[in-house]
């Protein structure tokens, strides 16, 4: 392809990083031993499973043993979701969780529903934000587990943790977070944050794909996922993804560095999202300043089809994301902007683009030009 590719579709997964890449081969090539094996050849991987838990557990203020490594998000959440309302039953059977979560745990919620679970969903105000009164009112005597995400992968609405967790240590309800789209972004102390369980995902922070983990809080009884082997300490059957897990482990390493690119990139967030805003027909999705994802920028293009936009961005060289997924020959419209309110009229217009840190000024201008041509030339079609 000649034309030069711009990516902007950091939400949905990042490049992954050189030294990630490094950090893995070794388990890819001579160390191949299982690191549930006895004999001295499968040290390396036990010790490099020992040495991601470590760094996973002070990233967070956590210990090593409350981290247990997964499939990735899905799995991570899905996890403390049913685990949770299995292995607590007997205390009650009510989940309270919001209307603008991952379909990872949406999708769970119903699931459990079906199961004979009460799920409450709770409401958000127009710029995705939650009100911890809400919170507060929906707690009942058999609430056992609230699940609130950290930030949101769609209009980056950034949650108070610190304040919700502390509600949910007030009233003895056990608290999870899907963390997937802030780890590397927001101080996820567990302790300073009441967190009981916590959520990640490797991909989304410059590691690989399908690896992640479960922080679960010593003390707190959650029933297994998947049985087996017996493996992470009898909660995780399955043989390890050793060379993902290691290259994780450099990922996270590295998140202290890349703190010093989220500053940059807050700047061409803003000064992206300012831009689009003066063309014509055009309103922003999620709120703006310090309570936004330092990356997401969500707009939407009033009586535009984002499918349409994302094609024609596609044909230049720039990936995106649309708010609204084409499935079946018919649009299904994103369940965050409905939530947030978004007008019939804009809804379906709706773009992400989700920087990185090697998101240039260059590409941003780039992007905003062709932004500009293309909503023109689509604007005066529809006129025509
Ligand atoms: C990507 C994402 C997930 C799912 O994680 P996977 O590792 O891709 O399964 C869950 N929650 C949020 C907020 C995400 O952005």
């Amino acid at each position: 392809m000649s034309n030069p590719m711009i990516y902007m579709d950091h939400a949905a997964t990042t490049p992954m990083d050189p030294e990630v890449w490094k950090a893995m081969v070794p388990y890819l090539q001579q160390s191949y031993g299982n690191p549930s094996s006895v004999y001295s050849f499968a040290r390396e991987g036990k010790q490099a499973l020992t040495k991601v838990r470590e760094i996973a557990a002070r990233l967070l203020g956590a210990k090593a043993r409350e981290i247990y490594f997964t499939s990735g998000g899905t799995e991570a959440i899905n996890w403390a979701l049913k685990g949770i309302a299995w292995g607590n039953q007997r205390r009650g059977r009510h989940i309270i969780s919001t209307a603008v979560e991952h379909h990872a745990t949406l999708h769970a919620l119903e699931f459990l529903e079906k199961q004979g679970f009460e799920v409450t969903l709770l409401p958000v105000d127009e710029q995705g934000f939650l009100h911890l009164e809400d919170l507060r009112d929906a707690i009942r005597e058999d609430t056992v587990l609230v699940s609130v995400m950290a930030a949101n992968n769609e209009i980056g609405t950034i949650y108070p943790l610190k304040e919700i967790g502390a509600l949910c240590r007030d009233k003895g309800v056990i608290f999870h977070t899907d963390a997937v789209q802030a780890m590397g972004v927001l101080d996820l102390n567990v302790e300073e944050l009441n967190i009981d369980l916590l959520s990640v995902s490797a991909h989304k922070f410059h590691g690989p794909k399908g690896v992640g983990f479960l922080y679960v809080r010593g003390g707190i009884v959650i029933e297994n996922l998947l049985h087996g082997g017996n493996q992470e300490r009898g909660r995780r059957s399955g043989t390890e993804n050793v060379a993902a897990i290691a290259g994780m482990g450099k990922a996270l390493e590295s998140l202290s560095h890349r703190k010093a690119a989220l500053s940059r990139m807050t700047d061409l967030r803003d000064r992206m999202i300012e831009e689009i805003l003066l063309l014509p027909g055009t309103r922003l999705n999620g709120p703006r300043g310090a309570l936004r994802l330092p990356n997401n920028v969500n707009v939407s293009f009033r009586n535009l089809e984002g499918e349409t936009l994302l094609m024609n961005l596609d044909l230049a060289g720039v990936m995106a994301s649309s708010g609204s997924a084409c499935t079946s020959g018919s649009i299904e419209e994103s369940h965050v902007l409905k939530a947030i309110g978004v007008e019939e009229d804009f809804i379906r217009g709706s773009l992400r683009l989700t920087l990185g840190e090697a998101t240039t000024e260059e590409e941003v201008l780039q992007v905003l030009e062709l932004l500009r041509s293309l909503t023109a030339r689509l604007r005066s079609l529809k006129r025509s």
